[in-house]
């Protein structure tokens, strides 16, 4: 395989939140997996070197999801008249039991990843279900596409049906055999994945820390989704002051344990305050909480804050697992709660969101989703010849109809410095 080569086409990146980098018919040479450079006429030092040319096609950095549910893939679009904790016992939970059986997760899995590698996503952090068979399963096969993915075993050991819950010992004793097994996949990794709080008891969450310490591995899981969630959160954990503590006092909340939270619709100051000591990333899911009627998250603030901040379909309680359509599901939301909620803080705009969507997200990953020097290859090429129209558009116009419009197919797709098609 070629280490050094180029690609040749119209590069678009967000270096920093809310600015576009443009480089109209450039070079981009990747190195060893990761980028060398951008360049408007190739270097000495790189004549000869395989250029693959797209021609007027746009190159992007690879999208970044950074919460989903690949055991939730199959009921998609299905439910969304309910509310967050009716659709978790009504959907989720029936569904996600049925990865105990082989034959479907291997059938489910299968979907969901041919959907992922088709997609604009290049990496993502993924909750499976508490199956480590169908965990490890998953992880092979993301592992097979070449998408450098984050995966979690799901914890659960209480409020869960009987078809879908751990004793605690069970859950610490196949969460340590599964981190133990997961350790050879080239590019797939683990993460802890403890459901949420109300599906873990604290000796289960005490435990999952020390394997946090033990193993180092990072963790995921979701806070401060929806007012009925919170307050059963507070009723469960009395002595702590806010949901996010719920996690901190077991060392699983940012910090030297690597954190991404989902949701953050409702997190109060003490719990930002928290959020942003820790480092902690967040996970804004836009269309997953409007769907379950959870509310409009002040992502706007926390960029304006300094939290690090991505985007996340989170299917299937988003129907879409394109991140363009999450980018245009995000500048939405803004604007609404913009218009009804904080006249104070305007709406996102199409730089913003796509800084989220890659080099926001990317940072969870580490060097990632940019197209400076030294950040890991991910790239994704569109075609909007596939969008006709009678005008002549700039980069960035036709940047912002490719969020607005596309189907969220790219053409061609590299992941850590390998083409995937
Ligand atoms: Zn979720």
């Amino acid at each position: 395989m070629q280490t050094t080569f180029a690609l040749k086409g119209n590069l678009v990146y967000t270096p920093v939140c809310g600015e576009l980098a443009q480089h109209p018919n450039s070079y981009l040479v990747c190195e060893n997996g990761t980028v060398a450079g951008v360049f408007d006429v190739l270097p000495e030092r790189y004549r000869g070197i395989p250029v693959e040319d797209y021609g007027d096609k746009l190159i992007l950095p690879g999208f970044v999801d950074l919460h989903v549910h690949a055991g939730q893939y199959a009921y998609r679009g299905l439910g969304m008249d309910m509310e967050l904790l009716d659709w978790l016992e009504q959907n989720a939970f029936p569904e996600e039991s049925r990865f105990a059986e082989e034959t479907y997760a291997e059938a489910a899995y299968r979907i969901f990843v041919d959907a992922l590698l088709h997609s604009t996503t290049t990496r993502a952090s993924i909750f499976a279900t508490l199956h480590r068979p169908a965990t490890l399963r998953l992880m092979q096969l993301l592992d097979q596409a070449g998408l450098p993915c984050y995966v979690g075993k799901v914890n659960m050991d209480r409020n869960s049906p009987d078809y879908l819950r751990e004793t605690t010992e069970q859950s610490l004793a196949e969460t340590r055999r599964w981190l133990e097994e997961s350790s050879d996949f080239r590019l797939v990794h683990p993460i802890l994945t403890p459901r949420f709080t109300p599906s873990c008891t604290d000796a289960l969450m005490a435990g999952l820390g020390r394997l946090q310490r033990e193993f180092g591995v990072p963790m995921q899981s979701h806070l401060s989704e929806n007012l009925s969630e919170i307050a059963w959160v507070q009723e469960l954990c009395p002595g702590t002051r806010f949901y996010g503590e719920a996690y901190a006092q077991f060392g699983l909340f940012g910090g030297d344990c690597p954190t991404v939270m989902a949701h953050c619709v409702w997190s109060g100051e003490e719990e930002r305050a928290l959020i942003k000591e820790n480092g902690v990333f967040i996970a804004h899911c836009p269309q997953s909480n409007m769907n379950v009627s959870s509310g409009i998250a002040p992502v706007k603030q926390y960029l304006q804050e300094g939290q690090k901040v991505g985007l996340g379909s989170d299917v299937a309680g988003g129907a879409h697992l394109s991140i363009l359509r999450a980018m245009t599901d995000a500048i939405q939301c803004s604007k609404l709660r913009w218009r009804l909620v904080d006249q104070d803080t305007p709406a996102l705009t199409v730089p913003e969101a796509l800084y989220m969507a890659t080099k926001g997200g990317g940072a969870f990953f580490g060097k990632v989703g940019s197209f400076e020097p030294g950040y890991e290859f991910d790239a994704v090429v569109m075609d909007d010849s596939t969008l006709p129209t009678t005008r002549t558009c700039t980069l960035t116009e036709r940047l912002e109809r490719i969020v607005y419009l596309s189907d969220g197919r790219p053409c061609a797709k590299y992941a850590a410095g390998r083409k995937l098609f």
